[in-house]
């Protein structure tokens, strides 16, 4: 039995692997200040013994009495209408957020695993992105304070690891969707699922031949699993290669509603919406012997019954 600080555990991804880990049978320690974070996604753990939860905001300093093993910084805003609107906050809890909780691990002598993203690689030049891109990144466009205080997070994390000897791990994480993502966060995935369902227009951005790569949650927490406890330090991608544009996305979720009064409409493109995105994951097949195994279609029809339920017509 380890015990497992998770920030961000209120949110999508920190509920699932907080979770994950209470099957492997740890104790969770659930950390959130619940800006874009939601009790529901963990009130069914809060009967056990094996959970806690502590409401912090992590960009101020962090105290957790007692052991800990593993940290797992998956506290951020992380869908661009978010960080449009809490900038600061987003630059915050990337870079004073990940000292601290890069403090913390060196105090309590545990492995430290950071949840970094594709946003690194920015509006990519070269496709797919494998983890030895640079990126292309527009520091002060709108999407630059995600950009950027991940960028900043990937640096404080790696100098720790070579000047203080922590254990690190960084996963960058490709689009990932599945249950208890907000209706509202604004995501593509959830605003086709709630058009589609009340039977109004699906907003496809620009002409809608940007692409993305969307990788089913459980399949993501596998892969954070595997590098949480692989030996490896350095940044491996987590995502599903299967690309698509945004408008044959659009027309699956129209197609799997089947609202016959929903149909895609066309907006203006957000600035600095990169126009390809794609996982090479090679490193992870190698190092991790991971790779999805959710298809989109199946992934899409569990997704959908959850919306059901949340959607409100
Ligand atoms: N998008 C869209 N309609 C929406 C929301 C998003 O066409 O209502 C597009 C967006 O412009 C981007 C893609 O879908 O090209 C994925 O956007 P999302 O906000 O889900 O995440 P991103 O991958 O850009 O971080």
């Amino acid at each position: 039995m380890k015990r497992v600080l998770i920030t961000g555990a209120a949110g999508f991804l920190g509920s699932h692997l907080s979770d994950r880990f209470l099957k492997e049978g740890h104790h969770v320690i659930g950390m959130d200040n619940l800006l874009t974070g939601n009790l529901k996604n963990i009130e069914h753990l809060f009967p056990r013994k094996d959970f806690e939860y502590y409401h912090h905001d992590v960009s101020k300093f962090v105290h957790v009495p007692g052991q800990l093993d593993y940290i797992l910084h998956f506290a951020s805003p992380a869908s661009p209408i978010d960080y449009l609107k809490m900038p600061i906050q987003t630059l915050k809890v990337g870079s004073l957020g990940t000292h601290n909780l890069l403090g913390l691990a060196k105090a309590k002598g545990a492995r430290i695993l950071i949840a970094s993203t594709s946003e690194v690689y920015g509006d990519p030049l070269i496709h797919p992105q494998n983890e030895e891109y640079w990126g292309n990144v527009n520091p002060i466009g709108p999407r630059g304070v995600y950009d950027e205080a991940k960028r900043f997070q990937e640096a404080i994390t790696m100098a720790y690891h070579t000047y203080h000897n922590l254990e690190v791990r960084i996963v960058r994480i490709f689009n990932t969707y599945g249950p208890r993502m907000r209706v509202n966060d604004g995501r593509v995935l959830p605003a086709f699922f709630s058009q589609a369902i009340k039977g109004e227009e699906l907003t496809v951005f620009g002409d809608g031949s940007q692409t993305r790569s969307f990788c089913y949650v459980d399949d993501l927490v596998e892969g954070i699993y595997r590098l949480l406890l692989s030996e490896y330090s350095l940044p491996v991608n987590i995502g599903n290669p299967d690309e698509i544009t945004i408008s044959e996305f659009g027309n699956e979720i129209l197609a799997m509603v089947g609202n016959p009064s929903a149909k895609l409409s066309f907006h203006d493109l957000p600035v600095d919406d990169p126009k390809k995105r794609k996982p090479d994951i090679t490193r992870a097949k190698e190092i991790l012997n991971w790779e999805p195994k959710i298809s989109r279609a199946e992934g899409l029809k569990r997704t959908y019954e959850y919306f059901k339920k949340v959607v409100k017509i």
